[in-house]
């Protein structure tokens, strides 16, 4: 046996189907050769994203039957607001559709022209969001997160010296809040210590800058502190969460990723006349503030899932899964982001298609070529995603980094999928050399993996 057994069973089951080489041709056709084009029936695996793929439990779904609908004051919102005070215990939050709405208003509320929000990595969406507003994202990992094979237990980690020299280069006045995002989502899934987070917590304080932390895997990062860091192995998940957020003035969070749910999002904070704020964006944007843009069953499913997410006996075999995945992939010398991050295995594809420059997309060439393969859909977090022309210089900045993620939905596959991944990334490394790079033939401003269009070449 090779990872604890799912601590569940199978109750209900939806069927998937592999289509034929040739059907699979015409589909990476039809889609302009990106993934996010491609039909969902058309995919065997998918390992897009863990975002809102998780399967919700039988407690969930009764949740749901007890959905209450009102428009105000439901008490599907105020079971919600037990949890997330039980758990965060921020002293104001408002629901919202899901985490990038939560960024949305945050950015709308907070950040103009010019100014700048620092954190380990922004997550492409905060990352956009704070753009759209005229304002410019700052990444200020530790160096460690950039070397794939370093087995750095904290690769999230902020650097707090570059943080320091960042603030002091900026000037406070230019930055609205501070941030950090656990787990490092664009950066390997990889955690953030609590030593760093406290670290991180009094720079802002002693700067007068409000921190929030980007939530979406809180549970796993929680989970990684419990087992990584010295002291922490006699303490409680749920603990440790608490001990996390008491560092922070408020946070946002995709309730899709680690609270188990199909959609679903949170703003919280200890500001009230950011609270103002923010309850105004929201009914002009997401819904009245007790709703958020969600159906009160929706509500209802993320407060249970927020501790089902907390749960130990699934966190342990939920991270031991991702580590088996990127186990097997290293045994077929397919080099991962080490160690394993929580979510997702993320791998080296400068490292399997060395001849692929990154103006030609080499995170983008290994995902294509794993869906021709096995009908497997990863993505791609590389230059597709994140090489920017530089608002200075103009000039193209490409990430330090070209990956393919291969993100695993919680308690959705088992060990045979995973093995069937692997088999057919054994397969690709065969015939590695042969593969070529492709182009953009459409591509939009912002977010442009999501909908820009490919060609071979
Ligand atoms: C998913 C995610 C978001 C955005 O959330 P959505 O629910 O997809 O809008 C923000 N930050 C991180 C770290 C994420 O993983």
């Amino acid at each position: 046996m090779n990872y604890p057994p799912e601590p569940f069973r199978i109750k209900v089951t939806e069927p998937i189907r592999l289509i034929s080489p040739a059907e699979r041709e015409a589909a990476l056709k039809t889609a302009g050769y990106n993934l996010f084009a491609l039909k969902a029936e058309d995919i065997f695996i998918d390992l897009l994203t863990d975002s809102g793929t998780g399967a919700m439990s039988q407690d969930q779904w009764a949740a749901i039957m007890r959905g209450d609908e009102s428009y105000a004051g439901a008490r599907s919102y105020h079971r919600l607001k037990a949890a997330v005070e039980d758990i965060f215990g921020f002293k104001y939050f408002v629901p919202t559709h899901q985490g990038r709405a939560a960024e949305n208003i945050l950015a709308a509320c907070l950040v103009k022209p010019g100014m700048y929000v620092p954190s380990n990595m922004h997550f492409d969406t905060t990352d956009a969001n704070i753009r759209a507003r005229g304002g410019r994202p700052a990444n200020l990992v530790i160096d460690e997160a950039f070397d794939v094979a370093n087995p750095h237990p904290f690769k999230g980690n902020m650097d707090i010296a570059k943080l320091r020299a960042f603030i002091e280069k900026t000037g406070v006045d230019k930055i609205p809040f501070g941030m950090i995002t656990v787990t490092n989502n664009a950066g390997g899934g990889q955690p953030v210590s609590m030593a760093n987070l406290k670290a991180v917590a009094a720079v802002y304080r002693e700067y007068g800058i409000p921190f929030f932390i980007d939530s979406a895997r809180y549970a796993e990062n929680a989970y990684f502190i419990k087992v990584r860091e010295p002291g922490y192995e006699h303490k409680s998940v749920i603990e440790i969460a608490r001990e996390m957020y008491a560092l922070a003035d408020g946070m946002t969070m995709s309730a899709k990723k680690d609270a188990i749910v199909n959609i679903g999002g949170l703003l919280c904070m200890n500001d009230e006349s950011l609270f103002q704020q923010v309850k105004n964006e929201l009914i002009l944007r997401e819904g009245f503030p007790t709703y958020g843009g969600l159906a009160g069953r929706d509500l209802d499913a993320m407060a249970v899932g927020l501790y089902e997410g907390l749960d130990e006996t699934y966190l342990a075999y939920r991270l031991a899964q991702t580590a088996y995945l990127a186990g097997r992939l290293n045994e077929i010398g397919v080099p991962t982001i080490q160690p394993a991050g929580g979510h997702a295995v993320y791998l080296d594809a400068h490292a399997v298609l060395p001849h692929i420059p990154q103006a030609e997309f080499p995170g983008q060439a290994l995902a294509v070529e794993l869906y021709r393969e096995g009908a497997i859909r990863g993505v791609e977090i590389g230059s597709v995603m994140f090489a920017y022309p530089d608002p200075d210089s103009g000039q193209m900045i490409y990430p330090k980094l070209e990956l393919l993620r291969l993100a695993i939905p919680r308690r959705t596959y088992t060990q045979t999928h995973m093995d069937y991944v692997a088999d057919a990334l054994a397969r690709i490394q065969q015939r590695a050399p042969s593969i070529r790079g492709y182009k953009f033939t459409y591509a939009p401003e912002l977010l442009r993996h999501f909908t820009a269009r490919f060609e071979p070449l």
